[in-house]
């Protein structure tokens, strides 16, 4: 035990010892030598699994070979925000390219029933101010973040010049007329100045590579492609189709969370197939009090983002704005502080916050145990890891639904399913016969980023961001790579990541809008980092990770560590380990400064 620790655990209610045990015993049975590769990629036989479900019509027009100032690729928040960004920096000339009909990114894809947004939609939804909107609920649901989105594309004229359906096959860099060739599957290959690329961190499914994957014959699909034709209802529920029918869904994770209540509700069987068990903490969801709304003044936006952002780091705050399962557990810490318990070594801070962290996921499987009658039913619900191994839920209907008599839960205690036959799912040697398989297996997030892009990206002397990324990610700020000018990345590899990741997305695409103005309006045709000024942010990037290595090391696989396998290469893929806030900051003293360090600008 550390110095931190109260002396004996009568004081706790809890012995940190057995638990840290028991989160070791629980992580070793998840880890698996395949890792990432466990996973099938939609692609050939799978494509089925990626189409778009949601299109009205099929755009026809002609291919484009035009230039344009700045293509954005990817109509989600990450391209909404620069977009926005740029037009108030006055760029008029932008094409945004997006392979979903319309705007939204992750909010057009997945329209599964009960999606909605786990962060507070006051925090979490961008440009709420710019656009004049309050949310109408705490956290918002899908079908109101899409329309924000598209109002978004209104506000700041982006639907025009947009092309939509259309996906980015290729970028190659033409060093001699000093642009980028972008070509895509409608046979465009236009010609931009700049390019800024927001694929989304998670937009590519993924399923699992068991056995018999293609072989079942009955229906079936991914989250975030729903099939509302064959459910019934809507992104609201009321799936009423489903009555008569024994639907599987496998996984358990934030997604699943959400439309499991949806599903055992009309469902005539439900039978849930879990690897891992989620954190769910309390939902408490409601409508905006319209009066808060009016007192908000002018600032509100940025502040209550910033006081979140604070509150999620760590970083203690006169007042909890959010108040709810997010900030709590960092209360749970400054309460242990108060307590006089404190030791402000690392050692004493890391103890500490296990102790918060042992405390909150205690409360947590304590819910567990309030809810599902069946204790043993309840047992299996646990989730035995600290609290940001993975995704943490909130949903209050989610636990009760393992109350009702058609649901039934298959814990395959760590295994995962065994494999998929012709009629259904075998699990722990057990065939569950099935009409529907539902896949909540979520999407590629350790895979390469061309991949996950959908495209290759060819540089100068025609090198591929694969090859020069081969030995892992290599950038000034996240964003820039040296040989690839003029391209802008937006991500949160190397970058601040938050778990309100809009407000990421906004900070970066302020300051990609801030230096393409530049560029633009000084008539500079290249922007690029220079290989020392990349080599020292990597090396930044490794020494600030290396702190939470321990941590990674040992929570249960996901794609928070690789799948287990958190190593040299993540940590070089990983966030800014000081966190977003100092992030943030850093980007912001660059701008501040305006000598555009470790930039080289072409002519
Ligand atoms: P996840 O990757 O979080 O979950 C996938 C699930 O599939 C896990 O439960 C996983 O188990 C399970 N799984 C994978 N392979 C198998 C197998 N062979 N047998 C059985 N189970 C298997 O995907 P989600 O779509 O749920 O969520 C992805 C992310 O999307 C979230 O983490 C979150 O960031 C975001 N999201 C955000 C929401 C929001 O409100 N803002 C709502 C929903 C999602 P295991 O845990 O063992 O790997």
């Amino acid at each position: 035990m550390t110095v931190t620790e109260p002396s004996s655990t009568d004081d706790l209610g809890f012995d940190p010892d057995s638990l840290r045990e028991k989160y070791r015993i629980e992580r070793d049975k998840r880890l698996r030598a395949d890792g990432n590769e466990q996973y099938v990629e939609v692609s050939g036989a799978f494509a089925g699994y990626v189409a778009d479900p949601y299109l009205d019509t099929v755009i026809e027009r002609e291919a484009l070979t035009d230039e344009v100032d700045v293509v954005v690729i990817g109509g989600g928040f990450g391209g909404l925000l620069t977009g926005a960004r740029l037009r108030e920096a006055g760029v008029r000339d932008i094409r945004m390219i997006e392979k979903g009909g319309d705007f939204g990114g992750t909010w057009y894809w997945n329209r599964y029933p009960g999606a909605m947004c786990d962060v507070e939609s006051y925090v979490y939804m961008p440009l709420l101010e710019e656009l004049d909107y309050v949310p109408r609920e705490k956290y918002a649901h899908a079908r109101e973040i899409l329309a924000h989105s598209r109002a978004i594309g209104e506000h700041y004229d982006l639907y025009a010049n947009a092309c939509f359906q259309t996906e980015v096959t290729e970028l190659r860099w033409d060093d001699d007329a000093r642009r980028w060739i972008v070509r895509t599957n409608r046979g465009d290959a236009m010609r931009a100045r700049f390019v800024a690329m927001a694929n989304g961190p998670l937009h590519r499914p993924k399923l699992p590579g068991v056995e018999g994957i293609g072989d079942f014959e009955g229906h079936t699909f991914h989250t975030s492609r729903w099939d509302y034709d064959y459910t019934g209802g809507s992104p609201d529920g009321g799936l009423t189709k489903l009555a008569g029918k024994r639907v599987g869904i496998i996984g358990t994770g934030a997604t699943a969370v959400q439309c499991v209540p949806h599903l055992g509700e009309l469902a005539d069987e439900l039978v849930v197939f879990q690897r891992t068990p989620s954190s769910i903490d309390v939902r408490d969801n409601r409508p905006t009090d319209p009066a808060w709304a009016a007192s908000l003044e002018p600032g509100w936006h940025q502040a209550r983002m910033d006081n979140f952002n604070c509150l999620v780091s760590g970083v203690p705050q006169e007042v909890d704005l959010v108040d709810d399962g997010w900030t709590d557990i960092i209360g749970k810490m400054v309460t242990l502080m108060r307590n006089g318990s404190a030791d402000f070594t690392p050692e004493g801070i890391a103890s500490m916050m296990e102790l918060a962290d042992f405390e909150k996921m205690n409360e947590i499987r304590a819910r567990v145990e309030s809810i599902v009658d069946d204790a043993e039913l309840a047992e299996a619900l646990k989730p035995y890891y600290r609290q940001f191994c993975k995704r943490p839920c909130f949903h209050d209907d989610y636990l009760p639904t393992f109350n009702r008599p058609n649901v039934t839960l298959v814990d395959t205690d760590g295994k995962g399913i065994d494999r998929i036959t012709a009629a259904g799912i075998v699990a722990n040697g057990v065939e569950y016969e099935l009409d529907c398989i539902v896949f909540a297996t979520g999407f590629e997030v350790g895979t390469g980023y061309a991949r996950r892009a959908g495209y290759e990206i060819y540089g100068r002397r025609a090198q591929s961001l694969s090859d020069y990324w081969a030995d892992g990610v290599r950038t000034l700020h996240g964003m820039l790579s040296h040989g690839f000018p003029n391209c802008f990345v937006i991500s949160q590899v190397q970058g601040g990541f938050t778990v309100s990741y809009p407000h990421m997305l906004a900070e970066v695409a302020n300051h990609i809008a801030f230096i393409i103005d530049h560029a633009l309006a000084n008539d500079i045709a290249t922007v690029e980092v220079t290989p020392e000024a990349e080599q020292a942010w990597i090396d930044e990037i490794i020494a600030k990770a290396r702190a939470r290595g321990d941590f990674l090391e040992n929570c249960t696989p996901g794609y928070y560590n690789n799948e287990g396998k958190p190593g040299e290469r993540s940590d070089q893929n990983s966030s800014y380990g000081s966190g977003a806030i100092a992030f943030f900051k850093i980007i912001e003293r660059w701008r501040d400064e305006g000598s555009f360090a470790g930039l080289t600008f072409g002519s």
